[in-house]
């Protein structure tokens, strides 16, 4: 399956946060974990 977020066809997981719902691999949840935190 495809990550929304990088596009790459790989093992994604369902990401569920305030403002965005969709498939990302593991490597972009991490990212996305990384941006929440740095949002104030
Ligand atoms: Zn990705």
């Amino acid at each position: 399956m495809k990550c929304e977020r990088c596009m790459a066809d790989t093992s994604v997981e369902r990401y569920d946060v305030d403002g965005f719902t969709g498939w990302l691999c593991e490597e972009c949840v991490d990212v996305w974990d990384r941006v929440q935190t740095d949002d104030p």
